[in-house]
């Protein structure tokens, strides 16, 4: 009887947390541009995203207008000079307010090698350990990924920090100059605790 209910239990989807849309401008040039991307970087003439991994950033200062604004510039990028500009699906706020910016099959460019298949979750904040011990964000941000886990069928080993993705069994890219291209954000150890809270979350039917 406890082992049906307990089975019963853990098998619950997550539930869908409170997200505020706020999309960036994604017209026909951007995704124009975006396939054009996928094409020189993954061999892929489409700017279609069909969901498999999950990646964890954080923005490098503490104003969701500035990352917002940012991603909606469409400018080529400072660090590598393409387009169309960087851009993340979601950002999560200090105060644990998710915002959502681009639709989850659109391709967006937030990690070299990743683009082509992650979803990426933005963090208002300057370093794993800030978002970390932010209990508010931390809430949401375990929330979203958790349905985004279930909603896709993303294996949580699938959900990586930037900083993990040269080791994702999907990376990919064409462009030799960028094969080893990847930034420090979300660290590996950073990381197996969040899976970790994440595990626990989706066992716990969210
Ligand atoms: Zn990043």
């Amino acid at each position: 009887m406890f082992a049906a209910l307990a089975l019963t239990i853990s098998l619950a989807v997550a539930s869908r947390p409170h997200i505020v849309p706020k999309p960036i401008p994604y017209g026909p040039t951007r995704k124009a541009e975006m396939a054009a991307y996928a094409k020189k970087h993954y061999g892929i003439h489409s700017w279609r995203l069909h969901p498999r991994v999950i990646v964890e950033h954080y923005t490098g200062n503490n104003s969701f207008s500035s990352a917002w604004n940012t991603f909606a510039a469409n400018t080529p990028d400072p660090e590598l000079g393409e387009l169309p500009g960087t851009c993340a699906h979601f950002i999560v706020d200090r105060n644990g307010r998710i915002y959502q910016l681009v639709r989850t099959d659109i391709m967006c460019r937030h990690t070299v090698g990743l683009n082509y298949v992650a979803i990426g979750i933005e963090h208002v904040g300057t370093s794993d350990a800030e978002v970390l011990r932010d209990r508010a964000q931390m809430r949401s941000s375990l929330a979203l990924s958790a349905w985004l886990v279930e909603r896709f069928h993303i294996r949580i080993r699938n959900v990586i920090g930037h900083s993990e993705s040269l080791s994702s069994p999907y990376h990919r890219e064409r462009y030799k100059p960028w094969a080893h291209q990847t930034h420090a954000d979300w660290k590996h150890r950073d990381m197996m605790l969040y899976r970790g809270k994440l595990r626990v979350l989706l066992r716990a039917g969210a």
